[in-house]
């Protein structure tokens, strides 16, 4: 694997790449790597000739600055298992590679609802920082394959609505959710568990779940009360527990048991937040 930290060797890099008719698999992260990383850059491999990973922790996606503060930082483990896992080059910039121009940004990206919904009304600006970020490492990696995962179900939206807004060409893979093995969703954030929050953590896809076994045609108000109520008492703050039609994700009260779904939960144990997502089994993303 070669680790590049400047966008400019990085670039020079990529070109002789291209030149080799290699397609470019992409996989931006921020880092403390796990499973879930690893299966997109499998994914990646599978799919083209060179896999990128870049690993950089965007200021400009974190509404709350303690969370930025206490995002979990790997870099050694992390740099141990792209390596183990066949990926071929590293992007570890620092912020001035990402954003030469500083951060006090005037471009603004036209996101409609999806800005304003689910996290985008609970991470107030997350999404424009998550489009600048993604804005910056498309045009510097240039890549064919694009590779996110379903967990951020609301950002792999954003992005598609990204590559339509900047006319980016580049293929967007949706991969599936990698989950331990009682069901909490792989995460970054899941370091700053301890044990025993672990195993709590495991009741947002078992509600997850609920919520899919039990969703039927008509009024699903009670359906997501339901999941709510189970949540607050396992000692979460729940943000929502929302059903949401599967494109838009738009709120869905009155279901005509034919609109395709997405079930999502973001809710907080103790001061770790927390979301994960599933689609009822007949539905896959489709990229
Ligand atoms: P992050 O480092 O959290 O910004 O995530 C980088 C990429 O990994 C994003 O596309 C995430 O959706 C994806 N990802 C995070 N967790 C998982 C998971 N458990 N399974 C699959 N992909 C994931």
């Amino acid at each position: 694997m070669v680790l590049f930290k400047k966008t400019t060797d990085l670039v020079k890099h990529l070109h002789r790449a291209n030149d080799a008719k290699n397609s470019i698999g992409f996989v931006p992260t921020m880092g403390a790597l796990h499973q879930g990383h690893l299966s997109l850059i499998q994914k990646s491999k599978e799919e083209t000739g060179t896999t990128v990973c870049s690993v950089f922790i965007n200021p400009t996606q974190f509404n709350n600055p303690e969370d930025l503060k206490k995002y979990p930082v790997t870099l050694e483990q992390d740099i141990y298992l792209l390596e183990k896992s066949g990926c071929d080059i590293l992007f570890l910039p620092d912020i001035k590679e990402i954003y030469p121009d500083g951060t006090d940004f005037t471009k603004h990206y036209e996101l409609g609802n999806l800005e304003n919904i689910l996290e985008g009304k609970y991470r107030p600006g997350h999404f424009q920082g998550v489009c600048q970020v993604m804005n910056s490492l498309l045009k510097i990696v240039s890549p064919d394959h694009l590779f996110l995962g379903q967990k951020d179900y609301q950002q792999c939206l954003v992005i598609k609505k990204l590559g339509t807004l900047i006319k980016e060409r580049v293929v967007i893979n949706i991969c599936p959710t990698m989950r331990e093995s009682n069901g909490l969703a792989m995460s970054s954030r899941n370091l700053r568990l301890n044990d025993k929050e672990k195993m709590q953590a495991s009741e947002i896809f078992k509600c997850l779940c609920f919520m899919r076994d039990n969703v039927s045609k008509g009024d699903v108000t009670d359906l997501k009360q339901a999941a709510t109520d189970t949540l607050k008492q396992n000692g979460f703050v729940v943000d929502y527990a929302e059903i949401a039609n599967a494109e838009n994700l738009s709120t869905v009260i009155t279901w005509d048991g034919e609109e395709k779904l997405v079930l999502l939960i973001a809710a907080y144990l103790n001061d770790v937040r927390l979301i994960d997502n599933l689609l009822p089994a007949s539905q896959n993303f489709k990229s």
